[in-house]
């Protein structure tokens, strides 16, 4: 497999191609997804998680409590390996609450956020013991119910609404009108509530955004919502044990973006934490991270089912798209839309992909022109067989695809 001439992408050599065909964890793609049985398929290399997570632990403060966002990617195994590597888990549902309780993380180390849970869901958070990050004044009554009916003070951060916002995130999740948190002008009321219910105040959750590049505009977010906290922390019922930062820290996935940079992000934490140890003794500083830890770890493969030409464009149609990857299709948040990383390999033994080229779309088989997984990229020539690998997709990807449209069988997820 031959890196296309332009345009570039920063990550297609975190797997290693070996004879032209790429490897995921020392396995041939082509004997993995005889292994998997069928295409589609996402392979998560475990080597890949592991060497993300130490590289983070290396770069960061010892002093930084890691955490992994399940939602980027909650396959059970997954989740059951990354429970094992950091500090603990972030849920944002029941649902997950399940998983991450299933897959061996420590019902202290999980913490749930999420707008709109439902009284169940905070019955369950309260039985399970984890930490609620409330997220508006509807949750305290039923969280306080819950504890009285349990007869075990629910655990609760407040989740803050900042006043501010920040350059650079894919996603903006917090400063302005959002439903997100709680505005922090009504922080203190709601305060107020939690010393009067006896509910178990451990401290405070911001989140300013998703997918940033940009490491000044991370720390500035880190300081801010620091300084945040501390205000707040004047009208809280206990002292802060668990100041969650947020995370925010991005992956490349377009041409031209670079990946981020960790040296500036650690200097800033340094500073953050030295501050804490003085203003809130008893906090521990936490980031949460989804894409970052596991994004870059994931490929997902499809087979080239025809090669059609229309009008002088080649076609790769494969048997996988939009339907399980609607992310690299960019009908997940982008606005306008680019390839992610996209490369080629060999299907069929004894056929290597040879050294000519070509500008070809790779796309599947749903009967919509949404479903493009790469637009005229320049590939090497394909046959039917041969197989197409999405880089960058650990995470997003088949949770966060509509696998029922079009009636197309679901892809099968495998940890290598
Ligand atoms: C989605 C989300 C994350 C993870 O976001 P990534 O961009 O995958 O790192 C972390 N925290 C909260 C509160 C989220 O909603």
């Amino acid at each position: 497999m031959s890196t296309p001439a332009k345009p570039v992408h920063a990550a297609m050599d975190q797997f290693v191609t070996q004879g032209g065909e790429l490897h995921v964890d020392g396995l041939p793609l082509r004997l993995l997804a005889a292994r998997v049985g069928a295409t589609p398929f996402y392979a998560y290399s475990r080597r890949l998680l592991r060497e993300r997570v130490a590289q983070l632990r290396t770069a960061l403060p010892a002093a930084v409590k890691l955490h992994y966002a399940m939602k980027a990617n909650p396959m059970p195994a997954v989740v059951g390996l990354m429970a094992g590597l950091v500090d603990g888990i972030d849920v944002a549902s029941a649902g997950e609450l399940l998983v991450a309780l299933d897959a061996g993380a420590e019902a202290a180390e999980i913490s749930f956020a999420g707008p709109g849970k439902r009284d169940p869901e905070l019955l369950q958070a309260v039985a399970s013991g984890v930490l609620v990050n409330v997220e508006s004044m509807r949750e305290l009554p039923v969280l306080a119910r819950a504890s009285q009916a349990l007869g075990r003070p629910a655990r609760v951060a407040v989740r803050v609404n900042p006043d501010f916002d920040v350059r650079g995130s894919g996603m903006k999740m917090g400063g302005g009108p959002k439903q997100f948190g709680v505005d922090v002008e009504l922080v203190p009321g709601l305060l107020a509530f939690v010393a009067r219910e006896g509910l178990a105040f451990e401290g405070f959750h911001l989140y300013a955004g998703s997918q940033n590049l940009n490491a000044d505009s991370i720390c500035e977010a880190q300081v801010k919502s620091y300084e945040l906290a501390l205000r707040l922390a004047a009208d809280a019922p206990a002292p802060v044990k668990v100041l969650n930062l947020g995370g925010g820290f991005g992956i490349p996935y377009f041409p031209g973006e670079r990946p981020l940079d960790l040296a500036p992000i650690s200097a800033n934490l340094q500073l953050v934490c030295e501050r804490a140890a003085r203003e809130l003794p008893q906090a521990s500083i936490v980031i949460e991270l989804g894409r970052y830890l596991v994004g870059e770890a994931g490929v997902y493969v499809a087979r080239i089912t025809d090669r059609k030409v229309s009008r002088g464009q080649v076609y790769l149609v494969t048997d996988g798209g939009l339907h399980h990857h609607l992310s690299a299709s960019g009908n997940f948040g982008q606005v306008v839309r680019k390839n992610y990383p996209v490369a080629l390999s060999p299907g069929l033994p004894g056929r290597p992909l040879g050294d000519a080229r070509e500008v070809a779309s790779v796309v599947g088989p749903l009967c919509t022109p949404l479903d493009l997984l790469a637009d005229r990229m320049d590939l090497p020539v394909a046959q039917e067989g041969d197989l197409a690998v999405v880089f960058q997709s650990g995470a997003y990807g088949a949770s966060a695809s509509p696998q029922r449209f079009l009636g197309h069988p679901h892809c099968t997820e495998v940890l290598v």
